[in-house]
């Protein structure tokens, strides 16, 4: 059996590849405490592979790191690697992008959410890195109690929901981390199983 390290001290994260990998092939764990990666990259590519090459070189084993963001369209992409750190608490971070977005019209507010993840060897080298993306528009309030982030202003139009509606379940089907995730699942089952 494989060990794997998540770059990531978010135990949810841990539970949601555990739920969406179902193998006892493969065991995942958490990264240790003074796991923390300086995120100076300029993409999710390289932020997903700073995370992951951190991960290892702490631990010397494999890793596996993700990185996400929101792309808006309209405002060239930001706040992007920056989702994170756009404002200081959730609330803050929607009502300013609401607010950079106030004269911008729906068919005009597309965005997509991008996730990034990367597979390292224990030595630290990349093996592999996914993209999933998830396009939808953003909205002028937020709408739905469910999920994290700018889950409830990001509507999908062919689901007719925001994120924040759709239970965990069905985010875990379409989500950009699905996507992500789904590959590098794919990929660990044609070389490591
Ligand atoms: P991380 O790289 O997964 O930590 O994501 C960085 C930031 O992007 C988060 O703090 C959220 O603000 C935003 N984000 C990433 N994924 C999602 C999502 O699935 N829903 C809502 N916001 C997200």
């Amino acid at each position: 059996m494989k060990n794997i390290v998540l770059a990531s001290s978010n135990p949810h994260k841990l539970d949601e590849i555990r739920l969406m990998l179902n193998t006892d092939k493969i065991s995942f764990e958490l990264a240790p405490p003074n796991f923390n990666p300086i995120e100076n990259g300029n993409t999710f590519e390289d932020n997903s592979f700073i995370k992951a090459q951190c991960a290892s070189n702490l631990t010397h084993k494999y890793s596996l790191a993700d990185d996400a963001g929101l792309c808006v369209n309209a405002l060239n992409g930001r706040p992007g690697i920056y989702s994170a750190r756009y404002a200081t608490t959730q609330e803050e971070k929607i009502n300013k992008l609401l607010l950079e977005l106030s004269n911008i019209p729906y068919e005009k507010r597309t965005a997509k959410f991008v996730c990034v993840m990367t597979l390292c060897n224990p030595n630290g080298e990349l093996i592999y890195q996914s993209k999933g993306e998830i396009e939808g528009h953003i909205i002028e309030a937020p709408k739905g109690k469910n999920g994290f982030g700018y889950d409830p202003i990001f509507y999908i139009d062919n689901i007719q929901k925001t994120m924040a509606e759709m239970s965990m379940n069905e985010k875990n089907t379409l989500s950009h981390r699905a996507i992500a995730l789904k590959k590098i699942i794919k990929f660990l089952q044609t070389n490591y199983f």
